[in-house]
């Protein structure tokens, strides 16, 4: 076998953008909007902040504001830019949706794109900041268009009150033309500045034949073969979701266990930093004295320029001549699955539910004598780029959440990347030198991948963006400059349902003269959907915390309000199991937090709120015993979905707070259950944001067909609904029920369920 090194690209000073300094400032210098696009890694985010910084951007009179679609981006982005410039937080700071450190000194910060939408509401001129840079525009996220469409208009104002704003719009991929050709969004074409790319060659390999359903095998025994095999240099491997990505990490340790008796590896990246700012002192300096030139640039190994070369060519001049047979075929061996502890593999997961201190550690050089294998979702294909990263294993796959452009009806489910996917996937291996790609499929099926994959907000239902826009006072939705306009029956489902909820001001006449006039997607905002907008939840739950002054439900609405929009509360219990007794502990675990959760839900009125009710009793319950790690784990609840709640729960109260003034509410950790007539109230008040999510139940009567058995029927669907097995209603199948939302699985559930009876 071949041994391995250590060997990790500590600090690779060659970041492309910095080469382009000038170019990049002096464009914006002279355009109020530029395009910025450059391969990821090649130092945009981390860079052009600084730069701007540098050049004076951030004076006293403004800040510098960049926007990121994830919310683990803007946390570590904001960390490493304040490291690397040597500044405090207080002055490179975030604010993501529930939490941030931004103070009165911050002069850069990193946000998501809700926050910064929500700010143009509250002042629409942005007059705060002096550079928006809107990141990872090609990901197309629904908010990054609207932002953009919204700066279009933002940044001529600005010019006009004489108090110029800079857009920079950052972009991973080539396809810009739905910016730049595009005269309705820009009226002048803003320049694109081309980030040279400097990518190695990347050697990319295909299976001869595509596994149907096994990738996640296939990608064990692929990185069994890299390891055992290949030249020193870190794996990342792509799979689809948390529970695949664990279970892979589970096996790969296995079978090369890693004794951690070592902290090597633990130790900060600090050195690689203090370098960083040393080079790039030396950098301002040799520009500033026009010292003779030492050229930084010049290595031994010349980047290949991206763009000169055919990524998919088979050659690959620094390999050839080894006798290393790269190409390591589909098929797999016995002897792979044997345990082996002279190969240690160092093994990082990597998605983004993980806590912040773990996603940390794939910055850091893997213990002396052990290779590097990290195995991410698709947070690795272009938000963070990993040091050191020679192969990559691409299963072709990426989970994805569907929705029905009628019903809403969502669905996660795991597709076929796009060409583009693919290719900047293949491009994390060729950061710091020549590298390979393993893609698990043919070459035949790539060809049938789409080319890129069709912007966010063509995908989604955009009820909470149209209610956003109103109260910008955007009254005709379909002329807004849409980088690429949603759907036109998305944006009518979407003005029917604010118009229901009464958010917007229903047409005065009745019959087709009223639905001709909804379509025209012109209503205005109403003032309730005023107070709506200013909660930071979709408007199906601000309508239900508007309602809830009455009767003292406040708390109790915005704890369950909370509750529901955080991802997976309780524990995944539905994952493969690697192992009989692992099994058998899946089991146990759920027969046990079932019985927790017939205890959370109640009697009476307040089990019938069923599992909003369960929601309301993890909460009270978790806060009560001090929201701990441990009080979770023994209770089958997610950490840090209770600490999201908690802080969600801070922010609308105080949101609500602000609405209305003589409130006074605040959290509080010993909150008492509701009582039997808040139970009733609450129920009516869910119904009212979710009124046309009502199901009622088959009759044994008009049971025409065996599937239909124990099935609900909704106004918007033809297929029978069902109540999970895992809910606390699913004993008793209430005749009515309104839902929170459909999830379509093995069949259509209903999720967030409660009962909507006569007492
Ligand atoms: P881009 O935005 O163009 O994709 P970035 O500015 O994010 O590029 O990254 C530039 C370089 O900085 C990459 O090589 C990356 O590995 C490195 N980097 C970014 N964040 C960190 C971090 N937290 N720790 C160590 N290196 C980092
Ligand atoms: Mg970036």
């Amino acid at each position: 076998f071949i041994p391995v090194d250590r060997k990790v690209a500590l600090f690779n000073p060659v970041l492309p953008i910095l080469a382009e300094e000038q170019v990049i400032m002096e464009a914006i210098n002279e355009n109020p909007i530029v395009i910025i696009c450059g391969e990821t890694g090649s130092g945009k985010t981390t860079q052009v902040p600084q730069f701007l910084y540098e050049a004076g951007y951030s004076s006293s009179a403004g800040a510098i504001g960049i926007t990121e679609p994830r919310r683990v981006a803007a946390v570590s982005m904001s960390q490493r830019v304040a490291k690397e410039m040597n500044l405090s937080k207080r002055v490179v700071s975030y604010q993501i949706r529930y939490e941030g450190n931004v103070t009165d000194e911050t002069q850069i910060k990193f946000m998501t794109d809700g926050v910064l939408l929500k700010e143009i509401q509250k002042d629409f001129l942005l007059s705060k900041y002096k550079v928006v840079i809107i990141d990872e525009a090609h990901e197309r996220s629904m908010y990054t268009d609207i932002l953009i469409g919204l700066l279009s208009r933002i940044v001529p104002l600005r010019e006009k009150k004489g108090l110029p704003l800079k857009l920079i719009i950052m972009s991973a991929t080539l396809r810009v033309e739905d910016f730049t050709d595009n005269n309705k969004l820009f009226s002048v074409t803003p320049p694109v500045i081309q980030v040279d790319a400097r990518q190695f060659p990347v050697t990319v390999h295909f299976n001869k034949k595509t596994p149907l359903d096994d990738y996640s095998g296939e990608c064990f025994r692929k990185v069994c073969k890299i390891h055992r095999m290949l030249p020193s240099g870190g794996i990342l491997v792509f799979l689809t979701g948390q529970a695949e990505v664990h279970s892979l990490c589970r096996r790969l340790r296995k079978a090369f266990p890693f004794q951690k008796n070592n902290t090597a590896g633990d130790d900060d990246k600090g050195e690689s930093v203090e370098e960083m700012r040393k080079f790039k002192k030396s950098r301002k300096q040799k520009k500033v004295m026009a010292l003779p030139k030492i050229d930084l640039d010049n290595y031994s190994v010349v980047p290949v320029d991206e763009g000169d070369e055919d990524r998919d060519a088979e050659t690959d001049d620094d390999m050839a001549g080894s006798d290393i047979d790269l190409d390591l075929g589909d098929g797999d061996s016995e002897e792979d699955e044997k345990s082996d502890s002279s190969l240690p593999l160092y093994v990082l997961p990597l998605y983004s539910l993980l806590a912040p201190e773990k996603q940390a550690k794939v910055f850091r050089p893997p213990p002396p004598g052990t290779r590097l294998c990290v195995v991410a979702t698709n947070v690795a294909e272009t938000s963070l780029t990993i040091p050191g990263i020679k192969y990559v294993v691409d299963c072709g796959k990426v989970k994805k959440r569907f929705y029905d452009k009628i019903t809403g009806v969502s669905s996660f489910r795991i597709t076929w990347i796009s060409q583009a996917s693919a290719n900047q996937r293949a491009g994390r291996a060729g950061r710091t030198e020549p590298g390979h790609c393993y893609r698990l499929y043919s070459s035949a099926v790539f060809m049938d991948f789409e080319k890129f994959s069709a912007p966010e907000i063509t995908k989604r239902p955009v009820e909470d963006l149209i209610l956003q826009m109103k109260a910008l006072n955007i009254e005709k939705v379909i002329n807004f400059p849409f980088p690429t306009p949603p759907p036109t029956e998305a944006l009518a489902a979407a003005e029917e349902l604010l118009i229901a909820l009464g958010a917007l001001k229903e047409p005065p006449m009745t019959g087709r003269l009223k639905q001709q006039l909804a379509a025209k997607l012109s209503c205005p905002i109403s003032p309730l959907g005023r107070i709506m907008a200013t909660f930071p939840v979709a408007p199906r739950y601000a309508k239900m915390l508007a309602l809830s002054r009455q009767h003292d439900c406040l708390p109790y609405t915005i704890t369950i309000v909370s509750a529901m929009t955080v991802r997976e509360l309780f524990e995944e219990l539905d994952r493969p199991a690697v192992s009989e007794e692992e099994t058998a502990e899946l089991k146990g675990k759920k027969a046990r937090f079932l019985q927790i959760q017939r205890i959370w839900a109640g009697q009476g009125s307040m089990q019938k709120l069923g599992d909003l009710m369960v929601m309301l009793g993890a909460v009270g319950a978790c806060e009560y015993a001090g929201c701990t790690r441990k009080f979770c784990e023994e209770n089958g609840l997610r950490y840090k979905a209770m600490l999201e709640i908690r802080r969600l729960r801070g922010q609308l109260t105080t949101a609500v707070n602000s609405v209305c003034t003589d409130a006074g509410l605040y959290v509080d950790p010993k909150m008492k259950p509701p009582t039997e007539a808040q139970a009733t109230y609450l129920r009516q008040i869910v119904l009212a944001g979710l009124g046309d999510h009502v199901a009622r139940r088959v009759q044994a009567e008009e049971l025409l067909d065996d599937k239909w058995k124990n099935a609900y029927k909704t106004a918007l669907l033809d297929d029978p609904v069902f109540i999970h097995p895992s809910s606390v209603l699913f004993k008793q199948l209430p005749e009515f029920v309104v839902y929170q939302e459909i999830v379509e699985t093995t069949k259509l559930y209903m999720k967030g369920v409660s009962a909507v009876e006569p007492e």
